[in-house]
């Protein structure tokens, strides 16, 4: 159907409207996740399934962003403070994690940064560690990942960041109205879940099991596991276990004083959940109003909305006649506008105007992922300066330039090539020469 609508392959009676679409290369657009989520997964066809997933978030009580505010402001008065701060926290992360090693050596990663409603950023980081420094055991789950509350007495500091930063809720029947309690498949007479499957179960040991994510230690107070009494905000006290505790990772909180959520991805069913998590988007919300038009009204004549103005424009000038001039058409309701499309139904709140202000990054990934050009016979496409003189010789040698794809078919035919595999693979043992076309190994 795409396809089908791409190439205006439809009846005059069967008009779709005007595309105009939003490429990849406009950060935050629906075709811009779209593309981190392919990259993604080419880096899991390569690597396999990540090791770690680790989510931060900012702390508007950080002394960074305390220290800076001037009298009488809040964090949430200053956006820009907030993502100056949050950007450098971020980036020393990834220098702990990928260049320091502290959870194994890194060979792979991807990140994404969103903000919440009421403006806070926040990261998601995927990461593949090395063979040799994978959580592939419950005594490494152990000593990287922790879901209990610390001893108070061994180490003040730690427990007091867990209190603060790393207990779920409590929800459910302590409080139902969390964003956490949800109905999604739940029978309309049963009570809202929590969408995070809290509490956890109490156990002894840790357990790998074929889920998302591994059943982690969590003992019970008979067990020496600890506890803590909460108050709430109505004054009711509710004493908290470690079935309540997000796993973290006790190094890494110990030094950035943040909700900072460490799991360890245990199986292959987690990927693409994860994968599709991070590279969803903002929300948005968009409604338009279509009236249907009137039997006394048809619709307008079909060579009105005939295409392929730039084509025929082409067309008549390799020919040597003048360019066509496609004639102006009325805007109609079916109109599919991703630009419009994109300013209109956006939420921003102002964290995230002030990132993208600041010009910082929302998607990182490593290594790099090159987009292979795919097309059919005679549809090879070529770029020439605006303006130049278009004429059937240079459009012909233009044909005949090869490019990523027609250098694949070329190296195939070669007997001495050393392709290994499919057309995906190719760009492992070989690059495009930057040099003249004529000279260029492909
Ligand atoms: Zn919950």
């Amino acid at each position: 159907m795409l396809d089908a609508i791409n190439a205006h392959d439809f009846a005059p009676d069967q008009q779709q409207g005007n595309r105009f679409i939003l490429p990849p290369s406009i950060y935050g657009s629906k075709r811009f996740w779209k593309k981190c989520y392919h990259d993604a997964m080419a880096i899991v066809r390569f690597y396999g399934k990540p090791d770690f997933f680790l989510t931060m978030t900012c702390n508007p009580r950080w002394p960074e962003i305390q220290g800076s505010l001037l009298p009488g402001e809040s964090a949430t008065d200053r956006p820009d403070l907030c993502a100056r701060v949050f950007f450098l926290k971020h980036q020393q992360l990834k220098e702990d994690l990928i260049k320091k090693h502290v959870l194994g050596r890194v060979l792979a990663h991807v990140e994404s940064v969103e903000h919440q409603k009421r403006g806070l950023p926040h990261t998601h980081l995927i990461f593949w560690v090395a063979a040799a420094d994978k959580p592939t055991t419950r005594e490494i789950i152990d000593v990287t990942v922790s879901a209990e509350l610390p001893d108070r007495s061994v180490n003040p500091e730690l427990y007091d960041i867990v209190k603060t930063h790393m207990i779920h809720g409590p929800c459910g029947p302590w409080n139902r109205r969390l964003v956490c309690m949800q109905r999604d498949g739940q029978p309309a007479d049963q009570p809202a879940k929590c969408a995070k499957v809290f509490p956890k179960t109490l156990r002894q040991e840790t357990r790998v099991v074929d889920d998302y994510y591994p059943d982690y230690r969590r003992r019970s107070p008979d067990q020496g596991g600890h506890f803590i009494t909460l108050t709430r905000l109505n004054g009711d006290a509710v004493t908290v276990d470690n079935r309540w505790v997000v796993p973290y990772n006790p190094r890494l909180l110990l030094k950035y004083h943040c909700h900072m959520n460490l799991e360890v991805v245990h199986t292959v069913l987690s990927i693409k959940y994860i994968f599709k998590y991070i590279t969803k988007g903002q929300d948005r919300m968009n409604v338009r109003v279509h009236v249907e038009p009137q039997e006394t009204n048809p619709p307008p004549p079909p060579e009105q909305h005939q295409l392929g103005g730039f084509a025929d424009a082409i067309a008549a000038q390799a020919q040597g006649g003048a360019p066509a001039v496609a004639p102006e058409e009325p805007r109609r309701m079916d109109d599919v506008d991703e630009i419009k499309e994109y300013h209109d139904g956006r939420y921003l709140s102002s964290g995230e105007a002030a990132w993208k202000l600041l010009g910082f990054n929302i998607h990182w990934n490593h290594p790099p992922v090159e987009q292979l050009p795919v097309h059919l016979p005679m549809q090879h496409q070529f770029l020439m300066r605006e303006g130049a003189r278009i004429n059937p010789e240079a459009v012909r040698a233009a044909a005949n330039v090869r490019n990523k794809l027609t250098g694949f078919f070329h190296l195939c035919g070669q007997e001495d090539s050393l392709l290994r595999g499919v057309y995906p693979t190719n760009p492992l043992p070989y690059y495009r020469s930057s040099e003249p076309l004529e000279q260029s190994a492909l």
